[in-house]
């Protein structure tokens, strides 16, 4: 007798669900993302219970016949692809004709659908996976699809599911996924008979954004615009600017040709691009969008279509890299302007600064003084600690006015010098620079600042004259394995730049002979190794330049000055100029904030003054 059966259908597609509909938030994007496919204008998603008692989608999408209602609990039954060309190139969310079976599989399960200018509709009843009513239905055009009970008659996966709570939750979130996709579409989510969320259909992201997450968010967001690229990838979207970050992935969004993904490239890409301008463990905030030629994406990876895979993982991974890297530094001037007057543009006021700070009055900041990326902290004679402190006189009149003067200009426009953009108040806990301008209260954080002073000077220094490099004692040889050899010899030249001595020394085997100078005691072979996979996951050319930049991070912490160091009036001022002058000054090389703005506003708010 033969051992081989074909499986019930209604077994079948139990055992796809079983990749489909894991839990309930994955019925509601299933729903949600065929709402979309069907035109819909509005979305409506009530849930009961976490989405365990009860799930429902009603939209005013294009709705069905008759015919396609009964065909659409069929399995691979779709009106979305028809060739294989279609699969090739996917530019609807579904494609599989799976989901809708699959749920009624394992649901008791409720579809109501009409088409608009049909006399009726139709609603079909499904319980277990066998269709027990179909009749003409009353309701108005679109769809409404009831899942109730989910996974009633499969014990094994109802014990999978978490709290009430915890479904809950997670099907909020994909209804965030979905909302910060698709702006246009007004969604309502109902929770146990409350109104969770109610967003009205929005003219752009931002406005999306604004209603998701508040106004605050927003401001604190960049606008990402790029096309182009070996992989004719656009790019559009928002995201956090430097020094941003979250503690999980929630806000890390990145959609291609609309659809929410997850993807270790695209992930790997958002760190490359913010690098220094995030904190380790730390995640980008971003809502980002790449629309690139279907063809170049294979949707068909994972059955909930989680995943994708890109025919040019390098080109697409570049192209983010650089989106996001040219965001940032823009956003830099976007930032300036609030530390500066509203009557001068700051970025022409920083530039007729060198002069004060290379002047006569060249303070004893420790990065100006070394040549040979030797870093050191302050003199202990030089620090006293302000305020109160007579700042040291000086001859130029128009150099920075001493503390008490400071205090006396205070709130008063006119008597302030035109040329300042920003004015010291003082320094707190021997940490925390105070500063006026036109916004309000400015919190510095001297380390970091220092920390992201240092790290641009070093890493301008990398990039003109390559790392200076120190002979190790006694030289060290090493062996790779034949995929990381091959990477070195194809690098040599980018790893002398970065002051590593190696070359090759016979087959897979290499010799080092001298390290960067600011590489303190490291093993040589150890260190080759970090190299070697901090690299070799990077695809770009700027990547050489990338991991000196992380050498250099690591070693700057250490030089820089002090959370309680204290510093004279003329240090901190200079301070603050360097760091407005650097290319992403409010962030350290670790991605911590190295300033923070309290706004008049929020001080009145604060006091009372304002509602
Ligand atoms: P897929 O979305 O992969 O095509 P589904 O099982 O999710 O497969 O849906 C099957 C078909 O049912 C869809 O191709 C579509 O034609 C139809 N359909 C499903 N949901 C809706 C809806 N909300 N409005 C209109 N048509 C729908
Ligand atoms: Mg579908």
């Amino acid at each position: 007798m033969s051992r081989i059966q074909l499986l019930p259908e209604i077994l079948a597609s139990q055992v796809a669900a079983g990749e489909v509909v894991e839990r309930p938030a994955s019925v509601v994007k299933e729903l949600v993302e065929n709402s979309i496919d069907a035109g819909a204008r509005t979305i409506q998603t009530s849930i009961r219970r976490g989405g365990i008692s009860l799930i429902r989608v009603v939209d005013d999408g294009c709705g069905m016949d008759p015919d396609d209602a009964l065909l659409c609990l069929e399995r691979h039954a779709t009106s979305k692809i028809r060739s294989s060309e279609d699969l090739a190139a996917i530019g609807t969310l579904g494609f599989r004709g799976e989901a809708l079976p699959s749920i009624a599989s394992v649901s008791r399960f409720r579809l109501t659908t009409r088409e608009a200018g049909a006399v009726a509709g139709t609603e079909i009843v499904v319980s277990g996976g066998r269709i027990e009513t179909v009749r003409d239905g009353g309701e108005a055009p679109g769809t409404q699809i009831e899942v109730r009970s989910l996974f009633y008659n499969l014990p094994a996966r109802r014990k999978f599911l978490r709290s009430e709570n915890t479904e809950s939750r997670n099907v909020e979130h994909q209804l965030y996924l979905q909302a910060t996709g698709h702006p246009q579409i007004a969604f309502a989510f109902v929770r146990d008979e409350k109104i969770a969320f109610q967003l009205p259909a929005a003219s752009s992201l931002r406005e999306r954004i604004r209603d998701l997450h508040g106004s605050d968010l927003v401001a604190q967001l960049l606008e990402v615009q790029s096309a182009g690229g070996r992989s004719r990838i656009e790019i559009s979207g928002l995201i956090g600017r430097a020094g941003l970050s979250r503690q999980t992935r929630t806000q890390q969004l990145v959609f291609v040709n609309g659809r929410a993904i997850e993807s270790p490239v695209l992930t790997a890409a958002l760190r490359e691009g913010y690098h220094t301008a995030l904190m380790k463990g730390q995640f980008p905030v971003t809502f980002l969008f790449l629309t690139i030629d279907p063809a170049a994406v294979d949707v068909n990876v994972h059955p909930a279509k989680r995943e994708v895979r890109f025919r040019d993982p390098a080109g697409v991974r570049e192209a983010l890299v650089e989106a996001i890297r040219r965001t940032l530094e823009g956003g830099r001037s976007d930032w300036q302007q609030q530390f500066s007057a509203p009557a001068e543009p700051p970025v022409e006021r920083l530039n007729q600064l060198p002069e004060i700070a290379r002047g006569p009055q060249q303070t004893n900041l420790p990065h100006r003084e070394f040549d040979q990326f030797e870093l050191r902290t302050p003199t202990v004679e030089s620090r006293f600690a302000p305020p109160p402190v007579v700042p040291p006189s000086h001859e130029d009149a128009e150099g920075p006015p001493a503390w008490s003067e400071n205090l006396a200009n205070n709130g008063d426009a006119i008597a302030a010098p035109a040329s300042q953009e920003f004015q010291i108040i003082g320094v707190l806990n021997k940490l925390y620079v105070l500063m006026e301008n036109a916004n309000g209260l400015v919190l510095v954080d001297q380390h970091a600042a220092h920390e992201r002073v240092l790290f641009e000077e070093l890493r301008r220094r990398m990039e003109e004259k390559g790392v200076p490099s120190q002979r190790l004692l006694l030289p060290q040889t090493f062996d790779l394995p034949p995929r990381d050899a091959e990477w070195v010899e194809r690098n040599v030249a980018a790893l002398q730049k970065m002051g590593i001595g190696i070359e090759p020394f016979g087959a897979n085997t290499f010799k080092i002979d001298s390290l960067p100078t600011f590489l303190h005691a490291v093993d040589a072979a150890t260190f080759m190794r970090e190299v070697i996979d901090g690299l070799r996951n990077m695809s770009n050319s700027s990547s050489a330049l990338r991991l000196g930049e992380d050498m250099i991070a690591k070693t700057v912490c250490r030089h820089a000055v002090k959370a309680n160091d204290p510093l004279r009036y003329l240090e901190v001022e200079k301070l603050i100029r360097d760091l407005l002058a650097c290319e992403l000054p409010y962030c350290c090389p670790h991605g911590r904030p190295t300033m923070i703005q309290i706004s008049l506003g929020e001080l009145e708010k604060k006091f009372g003054r304002k509602v």
